[in-house]
């Protein structure tokens, strides 16, 4: 099962990945998550840095690689969760290459929706774990321990760009540059429109009725 996460940051996208993960058992692959990576290994220079802190696309051909060499990896053979990726028209094409090439299909492209509002008050609350890359918000899933990770007792975080300035950029840059990206799945008949703004246990058994069919 190949299932892509789609739609505006600040929608669910990294949390109903986590859900499905448990659920089906194959992994969710991030490309914010495998970015951040690269930068906290101090693999990638400030450039990297100062792009995702400020809320811009990184170059294609980085996420390439990089999410690339992830699905390349024998884990990812039986299916996998993408969240984040692809991003661009030209990531799509990347993406449909690469399951071509390995003789097997796309099954969805969840659309998850919610209003601009929405995702405003989402992205100002949340919180990652700094070790796991877990999310937790401040008013609608918070951990058992304020500020400590329920998993692996790391320290949560706000991501940089989650901070207010960095957020409308964000939403700018979907509206753009990422939005195009429904137009052509909804073309491959391969789109699934998901309403957000309803408690998470709904969103996820509404997802997981598209994935399943
Ligand atoms: P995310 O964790 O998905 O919100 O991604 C955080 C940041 O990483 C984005 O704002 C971009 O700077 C960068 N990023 C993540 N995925 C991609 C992608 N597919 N293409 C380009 N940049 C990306």
């Amino acid at each position: 099962m190949i299932a892509v996460l789609f739609g505006v940051p600040g929608v669910g996208k990294g949390t109903i990945a986590a859900m499905l993960n448990k659920k089906y058992g194959i992994p969710h692959i991030s490309s914010g998550n495998l970015l951040r990576e690269l930068v906290q290994k101090g693999i990638a220079g400030e450039d990297l840095k100062s792009i995702i802190d400020k809320g811009y696309l990184v170059q294609d051909l980085l996420v390439y690689k990089i999410v690339g060499d992830r699905l390349k990896e024998k884990e990812c053979e039986k299916g996998f969760i993408l969240d984040g990726f692809p991003r661009t028209v030209a990531q799509a094409e990347f993406l449909d290459d690469f399951v071509k090439q390995k003789s097997t299909n796309i099954t969805k492209v969840i659309n998850f929706k919610a209003s601009e509002k929405t995702v405003i008050k989402r992205l100002g609350g949340r919180r990652m774990c700094s070790k796991c890359d877990a999310i937790y918000h401040l008013q609608n899933i918070k951990p058992k321990k304020a500020g400590i990770c329920d998993k692996c007792g790391g320290e949560l975080i706000q991501r940089e760009d989650d901070k207010p300035e960095v957020i409308k950029n964000r939403i700018e840059v979907y509206k753009k540059q990422t939005a195009p990206v429904i137009d052509f799945y909804e073309k491959k008949r391969l789109l699934a429109d998901i309403d957000t703004e309803k408690p998470i246990e709904e969103i996820f058994e509404d997802t997981c009725r598209a994935i399943d069919g």
